[in-house]
């Protein structure tokens, strides 16, 4: 049985108090949310105030080497020593704004692996793909190059987020009948790659203007093992209701 997940990423978003409150108010409707997995995902400086609150928390991003002269990054060890127990990996704004590349991704998700931290790994495609009609391919490759290369008893162990870029901070979401597409499309590529065990215990979860109204619906698609949620996870109230939305 896979693990329903529903993750806040917090993105570049709080200040210290605001950001230790928020996760006491989540943590609090958490402890009462049966068989589902809340984590978040805040700035990695809050990381270790987080983890204090005994909310799972993960890192949104990392730079794949154990240490050296690499000004203003962060190792993965030194997340996990604040607490972090999962990474997002290949988050379209790291592709996009930071220019992260399928093979630097594939370097953060042995790095995560490594150091026995669970990647979160992200895909999907940009508008024009989507309009194109190709974002199987698309997303199928996004996943062969930085991913499936990983033994099986570590795929087991991943969490691939499907975020379509188009719906990102957009406040378009995609159908349920696109997300089940994409999702069981990846459960299919994780079967053909691995076995269908691995494929059936990984959890799959959507990203991309999930809220409040859309999150019930999405949820309840077979393929769809919760969120990975933007915007609305910045204020409890929206974030929790989502959370129970299962
Ligand atoms: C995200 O950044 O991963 C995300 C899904 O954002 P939003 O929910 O705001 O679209």
């Amino acid at each position: 049985m896979r693990n329903k997940i529903v993750a806040g990423n917090w993105k570049m978003n709080l200040l210290l108090a605001e950001a230790i409150d928020l996760g006491r108010k989540i943590k609090e409707a958490a402890s009462e949310i049966e068989g589902v997995q809340v984590l978040l995902f805040p700035s990695s400086i809050y990381l270790k105030s987080l983890a204090e609150i005994a909310i799972p928390v993960g890192a949104q991003n990392f730079y794949p080497a154990e240490n050296g002269a690499f000004t203003g990054e962060i190792s993965i060890s030194q997340l996990k020593d604040c607490g972090a127990t999962h990474v997002l990996i290949g988050h379209s704004e790291r592709r996009a704004i930071f220019g992260e590349q399928a093979d630097f991704l594939k370097q953060k998700v042995d790095s995560a692996i490594a150091h026995k931290i669970t990647p979160v790994f992200c895909c999907g495609e940009p508008l024009e793909i989507r309009e194109a009609g190709t974002e199987l391919v698309y997303v199928k490759r996004q996943l062969e190059e930085s991913l499936f290369h990983i033994l099986p008893e570590n795929m087991q162990n991943c969490i691939v987020a499907y975020e379509p870029v188009w719906a990102i901070g957009t406040g378009k979401t995609a159908t349920v009948a696109q997300a089940e597409e994409m999702h069981r499309s990846i459960r299919n590529w994780i079967t053909e790659k691995y076995t269908e065990t691995i494929a059936q215990n990984c959890s799959i979860i959507y990203g991309g203007s999930c809220n409040v109204s859309n999150a019930q619906e999405l949820f309840s698609s077979p393929n769809v093992d919760g969120g990975l949620i933007g915007g609305a996870s910045l204020q409890a109230e929206s974030f929790i209701k989502i959370a129970q939305s299962f």
